[in-house]
């Protein structure tokens, strides 16, 4: 590569609206605008970063100056002193001011002033104002003021990457023009085009990854491939592109998705683990996980929204998103996509990225196989026999029943039915192992045999269900509900701060 390495974005920068790329609408219209004589005073050109805004400005300026032919025309030669003046960003009737570094009132009065006088070489005196929402309030009263009355010979082209940040006052005196993200197919079509005209090799798949990673923007993907031609030495495969690019492979994130959603813990982590070592950014793969779960929902066999020829996959990959799509439902994906939807900022915040992403690979797995809740109603509504259900209604329609679920429960109940012996030997010698509605296991310190079917029979009466009361055989030394009650009193702090006053007091009884 030579010293004087000129960047492509700059090398092959549209210089007529033939080789604008991916702005149809806009050359179609501006073309036919300024071929029939009717040119705005000032106009604004919007839209992301490279999509060709100043390029725009600098051809439009050429076709208003263009010596070539009598008055403003919509091809301009490009040979011309004047075309090459403006090309080169020369020309003394066309200013380009960044309005970041021209913020100031003085600055735009002082730059307006000079609107007045006539163009000196060209037929227009042009002003391309870049990043014009960078300007002060002041600064757009004072640009106010020329475009309320623009002298006959002054044209304005603004632009913007923030449109809504310009002042209405000025967009309503512009005729505006709205750049579009430029198609990944043209932007394919444009980098194989300078790899050709540079005697690169740039493989399709490297090409179709960089064009992707331009997001629309031509100067970036431009940028892109200048670095990857720099690692490369002209070279440019799929593989360097992935490299540093520091993402995964589409087939390792299908493979990715698949182990994740197979409900795998260990499996999926350690691929976390191995996509990491292998020098991904995180940040990208869950880019492209959501960029997976959008054309699975886009696939689901529910939906058929995918069928279009746009998709990033291959037909292998594609195949492989049908199979788990099969398995999954559009409710399950797109609460994997809120997840991921939440997780990019918190990725961004984490401190470490891989245990952020570990949790949420966690998350994501539990969400899996979570059945969702029209599920669990529907297995609730087949099974009427469910334990809950029953009881349920069985609560609902005998009213003069009585609910009991758990051991202290049970004593206040007994107390309450005058149960004095059933109480009292409960209340003393039962260590509950476990309660629940229908089910008791417990140990008998005195292992009375009566006291099992007397309860039993007295639960069966007064609840109406069944219950079952299995003895256990060895104590697991838990409390009685007495001395449960006993140690509640003492942890009471009015109870407690009586007995740091007398020394040896000792609880005996409680008195109602
Ligand atoms: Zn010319």
């Amino acid at each position: 590569m030579s010293d004087n390495y000129t960047v492509l974005a700059r090398k092959y920068r549209s210089q007529d609206f033939q080789t604008l790329i991916g702005q149809d609408v806009l050359v179609k219209t501006l073309t036919t605008a300024i071929n029939t004589g009717r040119i705005a005073h000032a106009y604004i050109f919007t839209g992301i970063r490279g999509t060709g805004k100043t390029s725009t400005a600098r051809i439009l300026a050429k076709a208003l100056n263009c010596l070539s032919s009598d008055g403003p025309t919509a091809t301009p030669c490009g040979k011309c002193e004047n075309c090459r003046a403006i090309a080169a960003g020369q020309h003394i009737d066309v200013l380009e001011i960044d309005a970041a570094s021209h913020t100031g009132v003085d600055n735009m009065r002082d730059i307006l002033d000079a609107a007045q006088y006539r163009p000196t070489n060209g037929r227009y005196k042009v002003y391309i104002i870049d990043e014009v929402h960078m300007l002060s309030t002041s600064a757009f009263n004072a640009l106010l003021k020329t475009l309320e009355e623009p002298p006959a010979h002054v044209i304005f082209i603004l632009a913007t990457t923030e449109i809504r940040k310009v002042p209405v006052t000025i967009l309503s005196r512009c005729q505006r023009f709205d750049l579009v993200r430029v198609p990944v197919e043209t932007l394919k079509k444009h980098f194989a085009w300078i790899a050709e005209q540079e005697h690169i090799e740039l493989s399709d798949a490297a090409n179709e990854l960089l064009a992707r990673a331009a997001d629309g923007s031509v100067r970036d993907g431009l940028s892109l491939l200048d670095q990857a031609i720099a690692q490369t030495g002209g070279h440019v495969d799929e593989k360097s592109v992935l490299d540093m690019l520091k993402r995964a492979d589409r087939g390792v994130v299908v493979e990715f998705m698949k182990t994740l959603l197979s409900g795998n813990t260990a499996a999926a982590l350690e691929k976390v683990d191995e996509i990491y070592t292998n020098g991904a950014d995180l940040s990208m793969l869950l880019n492209d996980m959501m960029e997976w779960t959008h054309w699975a929902t886009r696939m689901h066999p529910a939906l058929h929204a995918g069928e279009t020829n746009s998709s990033p996959y291959t037909a292998d990959q594609r195949e492989q998103i049908y199979e788990i799509d099969n398995k999954v439902s559009i409710n399950t994906l797109s609460r994997i996509w809120q997840v991921m939807v939440a997780s990019v900022s918190e990725m961004q915040a984490a401190g470490n990225q891989k245990q952020c992403f570990d949790m949420l690979v966690i998350r994501l797995m539990h969400i899996a196989d979570m059945p969702s809740v029209p599920e669990i109603l529907k297995q609730q509504a087949s099974k009427p026999s469910a334990p809950i259900t029953e009881k349920q209604s069985q609560t609902e329609t005998k009213n003069d029943k009585i609910k009991i679920s758990s051991a202290e429960d049970l004593a206040n109940a007994l107390q309450k039915a005058k149960e004095i012996l059933l109480y009292s030997y409960y209340s003393s010698n039962i260590e509950i192992v476990e309660f629940s509605e229908g089910k008791i296991k417990y140990f008998d310190r005195k292992g009375d045999a009566d006291f099992a079917p007397k309860l039993s029979a007295w639960l069966c009466d007064k609840t109406g269900c069944t219950w079952v009361l299995e003895r256990a055989q060895e104590s697991l030394h838990t409390h009685t509900v007495t001395e449960k009650k006993q140690e509640e009193l003492e942890a009471d702090p009015m109870v407690a701060s009586a007995m740091s006053l007398f020394e040896d007091a000792e609880i005996v009884g409680v008195s109602k």
